[in-house]
């Protein structure tokens, strides 16, 4: 091990337990979609220890990148060097204060979505079924099903670029569709502030059973996928532009476009970064080709260089 890894080490034992330090971590293991080769650290902080660990792997320039709970990622075969932080369960909590919730941003949306309607507050049903942690829901502005989480967010605590921890409101967050003002400045989310209205417990479950037997109807939730693969261009639904190229179930290796929903490129079981890309890269040249319409990837693409020919 070389001098400054060693001594990168020694203070990073000094912040964190063994246990929250994991070395060559396959990011397959951190992923919905079930690729991606090792991280050199994944580091599971929780939020107030997170400042700290953040400016350490900034003295020591190593690249770090956040992750929340994998559902919206594509990383490459090859991995990533420096540091993964990962928000999840060493980073959740929540707190309820009025129609009001504190969500730390590792918790779970299902979570959150389940403690907003046991405490009969009406507003999060949209997000309970979408498989991502409270900050990446925040960044991605995430929604369904005529929601997003641009109508219910008031505020986020975050930890900027300098290393400073702010409080932002809504206002100031640029939300819109699949874009958030963190996601343009490599910000870090800490904590969402949501406002909610009162509600009938019943009734808020019973829209969210409703959404949820949607989704088991409508989406390839059986096999590994990250939702969406493409963002819907505007006037088009990507999934249906898919189809009239006729690439229903197109493969390539183990990465499939769904035949249940040609919105999702899936896992059979043995795909890797490279085929979901290659897969990708086809179906953007066949779509621009049959109806004119650039595809622009809504999963994020980690470890590859530029835009992987997706751009
Ligand atoms: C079966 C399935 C269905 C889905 N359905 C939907 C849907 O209906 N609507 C929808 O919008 N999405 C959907 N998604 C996509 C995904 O769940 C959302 O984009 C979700 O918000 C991602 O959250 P995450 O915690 O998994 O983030 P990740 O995938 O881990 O990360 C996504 C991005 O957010 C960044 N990030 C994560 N946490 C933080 C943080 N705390 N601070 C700063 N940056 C952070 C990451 O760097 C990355 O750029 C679906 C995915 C699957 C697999």
């Amino acid at each position: 091990m070389d001098r400054d890894k060693k001594r990168f080490e020694q203070e990073l034992a000094a912040l964190l337990s063994e246990a929250q330090i994991k070395r060559e971590e396959p990011l397959s293991r951190h992923t919905t979609f079930r690729v991606g080769g090792a991280a050199e650290y994944l580091l599971t902080p929780n939020i107030g220890q997170i400042p700290e660990v953040v400016a350490l792997c900034r003295r020591f320039r190593l690249p770090l990148v956040i992750i929340g709970n994998g559902s919206n990622l594509l990383v490459s075969d090859e991995g990533l060097r420096g540091v993964v932080l990962e928000m999840g369960k060493c980073a959740s909590g929540i707190r309820v204060e009025g129609t009001t919730l504190f969500a730390q941003a590792g918790t779970l949306l299902s979570e959150t979505a389940n403690t907003a309607a046991r405490c009969g507050l009406s507003g999060m049903e949209f997000a309970a079924g979408i498989p991502g942690s409270v900050g990446g829901a925040v960044v991605m502005n995430a929604g369904a099903y005529g929601g997003e989480m641009k109508d219910i967010l008031t505020g986020v605590r975050v930890l900027t670029k300098s290393g400073q921890v702010i409080d932002r409101k809504a206002e100031e967050l640029e939300l819109s569709y699949r874009h958030s003002r963190m996601m343009r400045e490599k910000e870090l989310v800490l904590e969402a502030v949501l406002s909610l209205g009162p509600g009938d417990e019943a009734e808020i479950r019973g829209r969210m059973e409703e959404l949820k037997e949607k989704r088991v109807a409508k989406q390839p939730l059986e096999y590994p996928s990250a939702g969406s693969t493409f963002k819907r261009p505007e006037g088009y639904f990507a999934g249906k532009l898919i189809e009239e190229a006729g690439l229903r179930g197109f493969r390539v290796g183990d990465a499939q476009v769904s035949e249940k929903h040609c919105g999702f490129v899936i896992n059979r079981g043995a795909a890797c970064a490279a085929d979901i890309i290659e897969l990708m890269q086809q179906v953007r040249g066949r779509v621009k080709e049959m109806s004119g319409v650039e595809l622009e990837p809504e999963v994020r693409l980690l470890g590859f260089s530029g835009d992987a020919g997706l751009g």
